[in-house]
């Protein structure tokens, strides 16, 4: 059995509706619930449920603290290669794209290295395009034997693998793996990735398991806000969720939120979410799960950021360069897409302080992998 098995007794349809027919009583019940299940998670993300968001807010405040005290995680990502051998109608690096390729040879890799640990951090995210031949795992293998020894854990956001890669990456150091669905509505799905392998809807909503089954310590899981309708996916993207917390216990999770930015050649959103409207589902999924990290990156701009940190995200990104080489050298090459947080790590780190949190350099200690 596998996450598939789960979506496929769910319709699109179905759920849409049930959804947009949720009431103001559907949401009361869902705010006094002790636990909030998946019915009470669509009436939080639900139309209804706007008028509750004060309410919302405050419990979702309450439970994050209590779980995560003041603490908010900074993490950067760390773009290895913008090499691509998949179309995706809403990316910089797509392969219709026609703009100059890079992968990080060693020398360039420890040049990003550096600049990253002078910002404070000892913790990164490696990104990738999808490029089997030039970025595979005979690549992966390498870049974190030679990123390892400089950071006290690592996270990855590339293309889907078998269950054996993951394995033998986390033997190498690898802590996390995030991997997006993007939407969870199969046609649609097919019309964003029209070539390539993460044409494959199946392969990709079965990565999780292939995650979980590896015993990979944590795992990511998100869409991406504006190809579909953002409450029927969020939806999805619970329902996977509650299946893999239930199933790979021994796992932490996260989610992330990206709203589709501009990027060259991309499609504008197909579907525009408000910034009350992400703070409703921030406030929902946290209601849903008290244990979930919710992660915001710089894709967000500093004002909606400074005021949602308290409302129950528990990672930003900070500093964020996504062209490969950006670090080192600002004109590297083309990035995947515009970044609207541009403040360094150690203005991010000011603000929080300032809003009593106490900024995180890192998710794990190198030494609890003894
Ligand atoms: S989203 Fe990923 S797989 Fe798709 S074009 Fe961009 S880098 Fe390639």
């Amino acid at each position: 059995m596998s996450f598939k098995d789960v979506f496929q007794a769910y319709n699109w349809a179905d759920v849409s509706a049930a959804i947009y027919q949720k009431t103001a009583a559907d949401v009361e019940r869902a705010l006094g619930a002790s636990t909030v299940t998946l019915d009470d998670f669509a009436a939080l993300l639900s139309p209804a449920a706007v008028p509750y968001l004060g309410q919302m807010a405050a419990l979702s405040q309450r439970l994050t603290r209590q779980r995560f005290g003041n603490t908010m995680q900074l993490y950067i990502p760390l773009y290895l290669s913008n090499e691509c051998q998949n179309i995706c109608t809403y990316c910089g690096f797509s392969l219709d794209n026609h703009l100059q390729r890079k992968t990080l040879d060693d020398g360039e890799i420890l040049r990003e290295v550096a600049v990253i640990k002078k910002m404070g951090y000892d913790h990164v995210l490696l990104v990738t395009g999808e490029a089997q031949q030039r970025v595979g795992m005979d690549y992966f293998r390498h870049a974190l034997e030679l990123i390892r020894p400089h950071f006290a854990n690592i996270s990855m956001e590339v293309q889907p693998m078998d269950e054996e890669d993951y394995r033998q990456l986390q033997a190498l150091g690898l802590h996390a793996v995030l991997v997006y669905q993007e939407t969870y509505h199969q046609d649609d799905y097919k019309k964003h990735h029209p070539r390539g392998r993460k044409s494959n809807f199946d392969y990709r909503l079965e990565t999780p398991d292939r995650i979980g089954r590896a015993g990979i310590h944590k795992m990511g899981l998100g869409v991406l806000i504006g190809l579909e309708d953002w409450r029927t996916d969020s939806f999805f993207t619970a329902l996977h969720l509650q299946y893999l917390e239930r199933r790979y216990w021994q796992t932490r999770y996260s989610i992330s939120f990206p709203r589709l930015r501009p990027c060259a050649g991309g499609l504008p959103p197909k579907v525009e979410m408000s910034d009350r409207e992400l703070v409703q589902l921030i406030c929902a999924y946290r209601l849903f799960s008290p244990t979930v990290e919710l992660s915001l990156s710089t894709r967000e701009t500093p004002h909606f950021r400074d005021h949602v940190v308290q409302l129950g995200i528990t990672a930003l990104s900070a500093g964020s360069r996504t062209n490969p080489g950006g670090y080192a050298n600002a004109e590297a090459s083309l990035e995947q897409f515009e970044i609207s947080d541009e403040r360094a790590p150690a203005t991010i780190a000011d603000m929080l302080q300032r809003q009593g949190f106490e900024p995180v350099w890192k998710d794990w200690d190198a030494v609890y992998d003894r």
